[in-house]
């Protein structure tokens, strides 16, 4: 499939859209207009590509609304070169933004369809995330330090391994909350052993799941 005028032009309202909901990054939001969305969504729900709300993807899991990923992207103020952590590849869209934002990124998803599918999908549209089909709740500590750490699933609780993963002066974002929504946390490490959380309002994730499956 193709990336026409007519995806284009939805695309930049859909950005527009974003914009004036609030969202003041324009590497952010210039990264989100170049990237093709209809390419990480299934065929059936493909005239709704350019709509701000989340879509199923496989196995269950749903490709965040464009507002959330956003949002939790400029949260999370994205800077070339620094290295991240994503926990929860799902469609790949969320990694292919972070990867136009010249960031060195290191994907994890636990099921192995969605591992394989947006695999193969960012590599055929020219993208080279380091991916692991593994459980984000263990990060990946050989790999260890990260600058940022996103979680793209709801949390129970902030991870202690991730917490151990994040460099000092590093930022991760992460929804905690139950099933029926989570605030959106920022952890920022002031120091080796000191943490400072802040909240910024209330979205729903599907959950974070433990344990790998296939
Ligand atoms: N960023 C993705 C969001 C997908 S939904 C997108 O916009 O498409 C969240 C994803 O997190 C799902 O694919 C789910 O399988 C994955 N996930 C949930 N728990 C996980 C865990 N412990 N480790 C890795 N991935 C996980």
């Amino acid at each position: 499939m193709k990336d026409t005028y007519r995806h284009k032009g939805l695309r930049k309202k859909l950005i527009d859209s974003i914009r004036e909901k609030g969202i003041t990054n324009n590497e952010v939001l210039d990264a989100m207009n170049r990237i093709p969305r209809h390419l990480f969504m299934d065929s059936s729900f493909l005239s709704h590509s350019y709509a701000d709300k989340a879509f199923p993807i496989a196995a269950g899991q749903t490709i965040s609304q464009p507002y959330t990923v956003a949002f939790q992207t400029q949260l999370l103020n994205p800077e070339k070169h620094k290295k991240i952590l994503e926990i929860g590849t799902g469609s790949g869209y969320q990694t292919a933004i972070l990867l136009e934002l010249g960031m060195r990124v290191y994907t994890i998803e636990r099921i192995r369809e969605l591992y394989e599918k947006s695999r193969s999908q960012l590599i055929s549209l020219g993208y080279k995330p380091n991916f692991y089909y593994g459980d984000g709740y263990e990060g990946l500590p050989s790999l260890a330090p990260f600058d940022r750490i996103l979680v793209t699933a709801g949390a129970g609780e902030i991870p202690e391994k991730l917490l151990q993963q994040l460099a000092v002066n590093g930022r991760m974002v992460i929804p905690v909350g139950g099933r029926l929504g989570q605030k959106m946390i920022l952890v920022e490490k002031t120091g080796k052993n000191d943490i400072k959380k802040s909240e910024h309002g209330y979205f729903s994730f599907v959950p974070l799941v433990q344990g790998k499956s296939n």
